[in-house]
């Protein structure tokens, strides 16, 4: 039993003593989480003491405002929590200033759109369903709704037959026509290294704000197995719980003082009212973990992982969009290899036979969002539980046996067995 169950099941204790219909949904979960594979690229496993910050008495105490101007009086451990988060943060990435109060990755994009845009402005980012995110310009989000969206496109290469990198080329075109005054990088499923430098030139050409939305690849730029956004971005966002592997929250880096007063003040009061202090502490302790040496070791495993197994599910015959990937994320394209298939069915097999992913549409596709014509994989959750480049070809191999199986329901319920004894080899983070 791994330090991590022992935990939770003493959770268990004391949930289960009190309020026993979630105490069993809470097992069923870990149940779950264990015998599963996770290759969901947006989402990882926490450790045991990121867990338990999260879960602690800090979650009982009002503190809006900032380390040493709170509304509410008792604040003082909340202080020395928030200092230390900010100071590790800026460690860890580099720069001057952090506000670690976003709730979420949401929350860090909407201060960053109200910190710096009046409603109606243009901005420029790449759209949802070519890899960019909902609260990049999305007709459904704020993003969209109150500021004007103007997308820039990918590129086609004729050599790779693909639509898979940026064209920044065109990007420096529309930052030139349409003038944005912010330009957003950084996306949900790009699985190629972004050129920040090419960013600024970008920028500068029309005087627009930089902005990188680090979200996905953070753990990699702070291990430096990703260049840094920083110097060339002005304002650098992120959520704390994918590649960080932190609790579930965002975070806005800047290294411009000015810019750093604006993103406080659009936090609070601008859109949030009192922060999360037991998941700021969880922050605290999940950005020390990220300072240790062992960490820059787990993301470079994270990115020779998605290398490995992104060469073997090409060497099985399936077609990645951009060909491959220099992160921790690919995203399947079933249009050449299985034409009838959607992202949807498709990861619903998977999750049947024990393998979690997420529909994803892919560049140019034409099903919707809702079917989609691919499936995004990641390896941080994989590469958090131990698993190696050598596992990275039988993981390959089981999504193989699944998309072959055609949905068999008997096929499907002997992979299903095969990868539980995988995820048993492999437990949780302790
Ligand atoms: C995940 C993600 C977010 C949003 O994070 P939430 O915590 O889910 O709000 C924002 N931007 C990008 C690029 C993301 O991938």
């Amino acid at each position: 039993m791994t330090a991590q169950t022992e935990s939770v099941i003493s959770q268990f204790d004391v949930i289960a003593a009190s309020d026993p219909q979630v105490a069993e949904i809470i097992r069923l979960e870990q149940q779950r989480q264990d015998d599963t594979l996770e290759l969901i690229a947006s989402e990882n496993h926490t450790s045991p003491a990121v867990m338990a910050a999260t879960g602690s008495c800090m979650t009982n105490k009002y503190c809006e405002g900032y380390v040493g101007k709170r509304y509410y009086s008792g604040c003082a451990l909340y202080d020395d929590v928030e200092r230390l988060a900010i100071e590790r943060v800026t460690k860890l990435f580099g720069c001057k200033y952090a506000n670690v109060q976003p709730h979420s990755g949401a929350n860090a994009n909407t201060a960053a759109f109200v910190a710096t845009l009046e409603p109606g402005d243009t901005f420029s980012s790449i759209v949802l369903s070519e890899g960019g995110h909902l609260t990049h310009g999305s007709p459904v989000n704020i993003s969209g709704k109150w500021f004007k969206p103007v997308h820039y496109p990918l590129v086609y290469d004729q050599a790779r037959d693909d639509f898979g990198h940026i064209d920044y080329d065109a990007v420096l075109e529309v930052c030139k026509q349409h003038k944005p005054k912010l330009l957003i990088c950084g996306y949900s499923a790009y699985p190629r290294t972004i050129d920040f430098a090419k960013f600024r030139e970008a920028a500068d050409s029309c005087g627009a704000v930089l902005m990188a939305d680090i979200a996905h690849i953070a753990g990699l730029v702070a291990a430096g197995v990703h260049p840094s956004p920083f110097p060339h971005c002005d304002i650098v966002t992120t959520t704390t719980h994918k590649t960080l592997r932190g609790p579930r929250g965002g975070l806005i880096m800047t290294n411009d003082e000015e810019l750093s007063k604006k993103i406080d003040r659009a936090v609070f009061p601008g859109i949030q009212g009192g922060p999360l202090m037991h998941v700021v502490a969880a922050k605290a302790v999940a950005f020390g973990e990220a300072l240790n040496p062992g960490f820059k070791t787990y993301c470079q495993k994270i990115v020779t992982n998605a290398a490995a197994l992104a060469k073997a599910l090409m060497d099985l015959g399936y077609t990645l969009t951009s060909r491959g990937t220099d992160n921790h994320l690919m995203v399947m394209d079933f249009r050449k290899s299985h034409p009838d298939l959607t992202g949807k069915i498709a990861a619903l097999w998977l999750e049947q036979a024990g393998i979690i992913t997420s529909k994803s549409t892919i560049p140019q596709d034409d099903r919707s969002p809702f079917q989609t014509s691919g499936v995004r994989l990641g390896t941080p959750a994989l590469t958090t539980r131990g698993l190696g480049e050598a596992d990275m070809a039988v993981v390959a191999d089981l999504i193989h046996r699944v998309i072959s199986s055609g949905g068999d329901e008997t096929q499907l319920a002997q992979i299903l067995e095969e990868v539980r004894s995988v995820a048993q080899r492999f437990p949780m983070p302790h």
